[in-house]
Formats: C-alpha cells, sequence, structure tokens
C-alpha cells in the first residue's frame, strides 16, 4: 500500500506536523523520503531475549539446563541470562555456596555460542534499602560475586562503586511495587541506574495508572518518574521466569498477574555477547511484555538510548517504523512524559510507518519514545532519545 505524504499542513506551524504515513508500514518509501538524515541505514539488527529467570539454584524450578535449553530450542530466542537469586529467599541457601555460582558461570560458557545463541552471566542480588533486587549482567562470561558490607543490602558507596564499573550493567525490577520497588523521586541523579526493568510477569512500571499494572503499586517508582527527575534511563523487560519457561507464555501461580514473557529487543551489528551487552548499555533497546514488536524510532536520525544536541528552533524530525506479530491498537509517541501524537489502529493493520516533524522545544532537554499497544493488549516500548537544546 502506498504512504500519503503531507506537504500542506493545515494547522499552526508552530505544532506538530504530520509529513507522511503508511497504514501498512510501507517502510521502502519511507526510507526513501526521508533518507539519509531522516532515517539513515544503520547496518544493526534486531535480536531478541530473555534476561530475568530463576532455576532450582534459587526460588525456581528446574535446572540451568532446562532454562536455557528452553530459551534457546524452545523460544528462540537470540540471547538470554538466568539471574537466580543471591539468597535464594528465606531459609534458602545462598547463591556463593556449594558451587553454584561456578555452575552458573560453567553453564553459561556452554550454551554460548556467537552468531548463534549469546549468553549473559548474570544473578539477582537483594540491594536494599535503595533497591529490592538488582539484576547485574557480566560483560564477560566469568565474574565475581558484588557482596557488600552486608549481604542483602547496599550502600551509597557500593552502589556507586557499581554503578561505575565497566564490566556490569545492574538494573532495578517491578520498581512500582509498593511492597519492594523503588522511590526514583529520592535517588540523586549521579545514582540512578542506567536502565530500568519496566515489564516482567509481574507487571508494568511504565506511569502509574498503566493498562497492565502491579497488583500493588505505588508512585514514585514507576520509569516515567524517574525520566521526569531528569533520568536518562532506558528501559528493558524481563520476565522473572520462575520455571524453566524464558521467553514464552506460561502461568506461574495465582498472584503472578500475567502470563507473557517479558522481552528485550536489542539493535546490535552482530550476535556476539560484547555486541549484545554494549547494546543493552547503549540503551538500544526495546521493553516488550509477550510479543517481539519491531520498533525502529529515530530522532534527527539518532536510535533509541541517543543524546543529542539540536538547535531549538529547529523542528525535530521523528522517524518510526512498527511492525508487531499481531495487529495493532495504537502508537503512541511520547515526549516528556506526555502521549503528543497517536496512531489510532484499532486492529487494521500490524505495521505502520510515519514521519512527524515536532516543531516545540519544550525544556533544556526532551526526551521522545514510542508505546505500541496490540489488540491483544501486550505492549513494547523503545528507550528514549534526549534532545539538548
Ligand atoms: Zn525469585
Ligand atoms: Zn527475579
Amino acid at each position: 500500500m502506498e504512504g500519503r505524504i503531507f506537504t500542506h499542513p493545515s494547522r499552526d506551524l508552530s505544532m506538530t506536523r504530520m509529513v507522511y504515513h503508511a497504514k501498512e508500514g510501507d517502510f521502502a518509501q519511507l526510507s526513501k523520503i526521508s533518507s539519509p538524515d531522516w532515517h539513515p541505514d544503520t547496518g544493526l539488527h534486531l535480536y531478541w531475549g530473555d534476561i530475568h529467570g530463576h532455576t532450582e539454584l534459587s526460588d525456581g524450578r528446574g535446572t540451568l539446563d532446562d532454562y536455557f535449553g528452553f530459551a534457546r530450542d524452545e523460544a528462540g530466542l537470540d540471547f538470554c541470562a538466568v539471574t537466580d537469586h543471591d539468597h535464594g529467599g528465606v531459609g534458602r541457601p545462598c547463591l556463593w555456596e556449594g558451587g553454584k555460582w561456578e555452575l552458573t558461570q560453567q553453564k553459561v560458557g556452554e550454551y554460548h555460542h556467537e552468531g548463534k545463541f549469546v549468553t549473559i552471566l548474570a544473578y539477582e542480588r537483594d540491594s536494599y534499602p535503595w533497591f529490592s533486587n538488582l539484576c547485574l549482567y557480566y560483560r564477560y562470561g566469568a565474574g565475581e560475586l558484588v557482596r557488600g558490607e552486608e549481604d542483602g543490602q547496599i550502600t551509597a558507596d557500593e552502589w556507586r562503586q557499581l554503578l561505575a564499573r565497566e564490566d556490569i550493567i545492574s538494573i532495578p525490577h517491578h520498581t512500582a511495587d509498593i511492597r519492594q520497588g523503588v522511590n526514583f523521586t529520592a535517588i540523586p541523579l549521579e545514582l540512578m541506574p542506567l536502565l530500568t526493568e519496566i515489564y516482567s510477569k509481574w507487571g508494568t512500571s511504565e506511569y502509574f495508572g498503566n493498562p497492565r499494572p502491579l497488583i500493588f503499586e505505588a508512585r514514585g517508582g514507576h520509569w516515567r518518574d524517574a525520566l521526569e527527575m531528569g533520568a536518562r534511563m532506558g528501559c528493558v523487560a524481563g520476565s522473572d521466569v520462575h520455571l524453566p519457561s524464558p521467553g514464552a507464555d506460561s502461568h506461574m501461580g495465582a498472584n503472578v498477574p500475567y502470563d507473557e514473557p517479558g522481552l528485550l529487543g536489542v539493535w546490535a551489528p552482530e550476535l556476539t555477547r560484547e555486541a549484545i551487552w554494549q547494546a543493552i548499555r547503549g540503551k538500544h533497546t526495546i521493553a516488550a511484555s509477550g510479543a517481539r514488536v519491531m520498533i525502529d524510532f529515530r530522532v534527527c536520525g539518532q536510535i533509541a538510548g541517543s543524546e543529542i544536541k539540536y538547535p531549538a528552533d529547529k523542528g525535530r524530525r521523528l522517524a518510526l517504523k512498527v511492525h508487531a506479530p499481531t495487529p495493532l491498537m495504537r502508537v503512541d509517541v511520547v515526549k516528556n512524559g506526555n502521549d503528543i501524537f497517536r496512531i489510532n489502529t484499532e486492529g487494521a493493520s500490524a505495521a505502520t510507518s510515519l514521519l512527524v516533524e515536532d516543531l516545540i522545544a519544550e525544556r533544556k532537554t526532551d526526551y521522545y519514545y514510542v508505546r505500541v499497544t496490540l489488540l491483544n493488549g501486550r505492549q513494547a516500548w523503545c528507550s528514549p532519545v534526549w534532545v539538548e537544546t
């Protein structure tokens, strides 16, 4: 289907204006009219993984073989991490005992095949009072557990040191949970995590009042709260599955509301551990609840996770391609916490592409991201692009 180029904006030119839209996602035409600076070819590929789950080494079921085998052979993921707890729960043995961490590193090595299936060494660390838990992702296939002065806790200094490490990415989860979440509004900017998990089987922590929330939700712990504080924080999703079924729908029990896995899409040049890890660190990410939704969002040509400088008096070019496995309900462009532009497709198609020009510099630094909602309720988000004037 042909797209339409809008050459006669009927509205005040100081507002956001539509430049191009194709209902069926005519990517070729979008590339033609927008290239090279609106939508340059980056040579990046989109890879999908699940980076949050547990086995019998802590409070989950099944072995590491069950977990990685399922991720690779059943879920068909490109990359995967297992994040067993450092404490296996009250009264349970710890990850640093009985050779568990050594076994984790061994299996991470065994299942890792560059170009085919990438594993990332990880674990989930109790980190009170700043965070209930942090998932730590290692750049290399081997590393020491990061233990602080007091097991289960993290001090401001320990957190600062962890944030500064070049070989570990630390990501909090279900941050909006009133029982074991995070208060982003109380965290100084320099101590904000680089990324946050906005969806797991426990629910969504995008903003207060979102349609697929956690059971117990508190203000201050949502991704939006952190972004509004000025944090340059990207998003990830992960299942937090305690069954050997990463990357797939599965029911974990009556108190876990969602069956859909948390899926993480990353834009990377190749399927290697270093490329995937750097793409996560660079926030070139898509967080998704149970659907591999391609979101290729550019602001002035730059991909999700980018930080750019752009003159306040020049329009920002927002170029978007979305491709979902099932029909789209709507696509929202979010700017500074507000939905500023929406395509209501209501199930008419599973793909869309558009160009809009945003002519308003609202703040010293504006941020933009995209939220996709499918007709079946599943969602996907990309990390923001930050535009500084
Ligand atoms: Zn657990
Ligand atoms: Zn977990």
